[in-house]
């Protein structure tokens, strides 16, 4: 028994060392191993925070982005300033408009008389308009005269030949622009405006519609009046290219009827009344101011007298 109890101690004593032995060796192994399996973890953490902190930096590149769309708003405010800087151009107030109102200018008189103008007086006429600084102008402009300082209209009549071969020259000496009211059938004849010069002077002169046949508008019927307004309208556009606008009344001769029939065709129409265009008037009952041969220097000044 004493045996067996020594050797049984002997047993505990040896396991005892046994398991002492193996707890003091596992413990240094512990560290070591669990260190490089903990050690990792907070490893990977670390370059795991700062590669979501730049991300997140990023985040701001796409507030120059809206600073960029900012730019392009700015860019339409300098071109959008531009038009209303033109807009605010110098205007004037007119109330009335004189346009003058000639058939031939020539020193070779032939039907009646009182329808010259000498080339002479013609000039005079032209530099003291230059003179005093009206622009002449022609119906296209009159929708934009506000923007125009002292505006004038030169009209003829009929559409005589020596429009171009007298009348025009002086006109470009002047830069002065003119209107010729023309009467479609008498072109190409003897003495009256050939249809191949009328591109020539297209620069410097409206041509606006004096009818086809030149009638006395008030003893035709309205259907027959209608014809004369719309086909003249027609045939010199297609002459000349130009948007026939304006009216001159054969003779002067209307009446109410004749005015709502020119609504459909004209803005304007022009009589043979004496006086200034009143702006507050009928654009259909334009009066004008005659330029007779008698007519001097003098007694043109005081015709533009208002
Ligand atoms: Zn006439």
């Amino acid at each position: 028994m004493k045996l067996s109890i020594k050797i049984l101690i002997g047993i505990i004593t040896l396991l005892l060392a046994i398991y002492i032995g193996n707890s003091l060796m596992q413990q240094p192994h512990a560290p070591t191993g669990a260190l490089p399996t903990v050690a990792p973890t907070p490893t990977p953490a670390p370059t795991a925070t700062p590669t979501p902190k730049p991300k997140p930096t990023p985040k701001p590149t796409p507030k120059p982005t809206p600073t960029a769309t900012a730019k392009p708003t700015a860019t339409p405010a300098p071109t959008a300033t531009p038009t209303p800087l033109a807009t605010p151009a110098k205007t004037y107030t007119h109330n009335q408009i004189p346009i003058l109102y000639y058939h031939c200018v020539s020193d070779t008189f032939f039907g009646i008389k009182e329808l010259f103008v000498t080339p002479k007086n013609f000039d005079e006429q032209l530099r003291y308009l230059k003179e005093q600084g009206y622009t002449a102008i022609d119906f296209h402009q009159l929708s934009n005269v506000q923007t125009i300082e002292k505006p004038i209209l030169i009209t003829f009549d009929d559409g005589y030949e020596n429009n171009y071969t007298e009348a025009y020259p002086i006109l470009k000496k002047y830069g002065m622009r003119a209107t010729i009211f023309i009467a479609v059938n008498l072109l190409d004849r003897d003495g009256y405006l050939k249809r191949a010069k009328l591109n020539e002077m297209k620069y410097l002169i409206s041509y606006q519609s004096h009818t086809m046949t030149h009638p006395e508008l008030t003893k035709l019927s309205l259907p027959e009046v209608d014809k004369e307004l719309s086909e003249s309208k027609r045939q010199l556009e297609a002459m000349t290219g130009e948007k026939m606008v304006a009216l001159a009344y054969p003779f002067g001769k209307y009446n109410q009827d004749i005015i709502q029939l020119t609504k459909k065709y004209y803005q304007y129409a022009v009589n043979i009344r004496a006086g200034f265009y009143q702006l507050s008037g009928s654009a259909y009952e334009m009066k004008r101011i005659y330029v007779p041969l008698e007519m001097d220097i003098e007694k043109f000044k005081q015709k533009l007298l208002p």
